[in-house]
């Protein structure tokens, strides 16, 4: 059976523990879909046309591995992509009650959805988007958190670039 992982999230920025989730994800799945959710609630500091367009930068490599924007149900979005497993990343037990509660709720939604979980090696374990932004906003060095790219891209919108 060819399985599709779509893995979701909001990718403010992207950051190497994303793409750890990524790579080894690349190695278990047939495809795997990075779907970026434009979370207007979340009020991202980058647009999502921006979000997509880093993920694509950085994911290059991958030869089963594609981006795309949504902003519909997730479970719906799975479907139209032909998804059979939903991905997401768990770094430490802060991050479980959340996500017991996602995968509970989008299985009561989409039965046939599976919600698998994959955790990054440990040197990632303590990297957010949420902490990447405050360091950036801050003047900190982000450059072992994001890639180059991103760290640009953090510095323009902050202005220290
Ligand atoms: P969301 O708003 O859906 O939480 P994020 O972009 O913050 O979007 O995260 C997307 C997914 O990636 C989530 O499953 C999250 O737990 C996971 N994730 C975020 N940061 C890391 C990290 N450093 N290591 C592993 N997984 C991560």
């Amino acid at each position: 059976m060819n399985i599709t992982a779509i893995y979701p999230g909001t990718f403010d920025p992207v950051t190497n523990g994303h793409i750890d989730i990524i790579a080894r994800a690349a190695r278990i799945y047939h495809k795997v879909i990075v779907a970026v959710a434009v979370n207007r609630n979340k009020s991202p500091l980058f647009e999502v046309t921006q979000r997509v367009e880093l993920l694509q930068q950085v994911t290059a490599d991958f030869e089963n591995v594609s981006i795309i924007g949504f902003d519909n149900l997730l479970v719906d979005c799975a479907k139209q992509q032909g998804a059979n497993v939903i991905l997401r990343g768990l770094r430490a037990i802060s991050d479980f009650e959340y996500e017991f509660q996602l995968a509970g709720m989008n299985r009561r939604l989409s039965p046939d959805l599976e919600t698998m979980f994959l955790t990054p090696a440990e040197q990632y374990e303590f990297i957010s988007s949420s902490m990447i932004k405050e360091i950036a906003r801050l003047g900190g060095d982000v450059s072992s958190f994001v890639p180059e790219i991103v760290q640009q891209q953090l510095f323009k919108k902050f202005n220290r670039g």
